[in-house]
């Protein structure tokens, strides 16, 4: 298979003219991987049952895990839905464009591809400028999970792309690193209250402001489960061992693997320096500062050859809770 284009697009003002040949190959049916302030998307045109079923088969994705649909501004991102409910209305109006997804009923002439048989559609207006002018020029929703192999750290960068799915896909656009870098909060908003299903980039707080979540969220009850299929699967894990320490506790931790463990085989992640006989991996200041750097950390983790990394977890309130669903789900089997 040949190599993936890279067509490198300015972050702040891309030139349309310049984007024209990617969007010429989503509406051709091909996959184009691009930046989103959330992480890199792998699109294919959602009302192509073809091009999403090639989505599937570059990321070796389950079946029954639904991608997000993405449109350029909210009128279009209802027209493959039934409509917005009015807590849609007041939660785009308050996050769009921005790292929120909702979930609502699907519009009949939706092709059943991306939304994993559900009658239900995930969608999206993503903040980048890069998306957005790609996605005016597409004229299609584009569906867009994040551009990895399945299972694997989302990507931040066009360069981690390339690496993982460079012979996969016709052209990427490299839009630099992307500012957030942790997945957008999946909320299903077909009810009076909105249901987190996803913790995300807009916190649980900045929602509440809006109005309140029902209990649950991530994975809780299998309710919840079976409303969002992919927060079943396996994920976000590097190559190494993944080992998720209370705040404080990782240095101790770190050290006491390394008295055992073959020299430079631990890393670590933490806001303190790295003990003698640990690989200083990352240092961070606080969840804040952790959360656009996490994935682009576990895949620097790997690729120093660690085998096991060592994260110091974070408190689990704002941003902190996606930093921890995600290491959690890093570290776990
Ligand atoms: P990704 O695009 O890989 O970041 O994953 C998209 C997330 O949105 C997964 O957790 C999906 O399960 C979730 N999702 C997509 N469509 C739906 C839907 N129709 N209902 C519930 N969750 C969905
Ligand atoms: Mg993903």
């Amino acid at each position: 298979m040949s190599r993936a284009r890279r067509i490198v697009a300015d972050p702040a003002g891309p030139d349309p003219d310049q984007l024209a040949p990617a969007a010429a190959a989503l509406r051709a049916g091909a996959l184009v991987a691009f930046p989103t302030e959330t992480v890199y998307g792998l699109g294919a045109n959602a009302l192509d049952p073809d091009a999403v079923a090639r989505i599937f088969h570059a990321k070796g994705r389950p079946a029954d895990n639904p991608v997000i649909v993405h449109a350029p501004d909210a009128a279009t991102a209802w027209r493959v839905t039934t409509g917005p409910t009015p807590l849609a209305e007041r939660l785009a109006a308050r996050f769009w464009p921005g790292p929120l997804t909702l979930v609502l009923d699907a519009a009949p002439e939706m092709p059943r591809a991306a939304t994993a048989g559900l009658d239900s559609v995930a969608v999206r207006v993503p903040a980048h400028p890069v998306a957005l002018a790609l996605l005016r020029a597409a004229g299609v929703p584009v569906a867009a999970p994040s551009a990895n192999r399945s299972g694997r750290p989302s990507p931040t960068t066009a360069d981690h792309v390339l690496a993982e799915l460079g012979d996969a896909i016709a052209i990427v656009v490299d839009g630099g690193p992307c500012a957030v870098g942790l997945e957008s909060t999946v909320v299903d908003a077909r009810g009076e209250r909105p249901v987190i299903l996803r913790d995300g980039a807009v916190t649980r707080e900045a929602i509440a402001a809006v109005a309140e979540p029902l209990a649950g969220g991530t994975g809780a009850a299998p309710a919840d489960l079976a409303a969002s299929p992919g927060t079943r699967h396996r994920h976000y894990a590097p190559a190494c061992r993944v080992l998720v320490a209370p705040p404080d506790g990782a240095v101790a931790l770190a050290r006491e693997l390394a008295t055992s463990a073959a020299p430079g085989s631990i890393g670590i992640v933490s806001r303190f320096p790295a003990p003698a006989g640990v690989r200083e991996i990352g240092r961070f200041r606080d969840a804040a500062d952790l959360a656009p750097r996490l994935f682009a950390l576990l895949r620097s983790a790997e690729a120093a050859g660690v085998a096991t990394l060592v994260v110091e977890g974070v408190p689990e309130d704002g941003i902190g809770r996606a930093v921890m669903d995600r290491l959690r789900r890093a570290g776990a089997g």
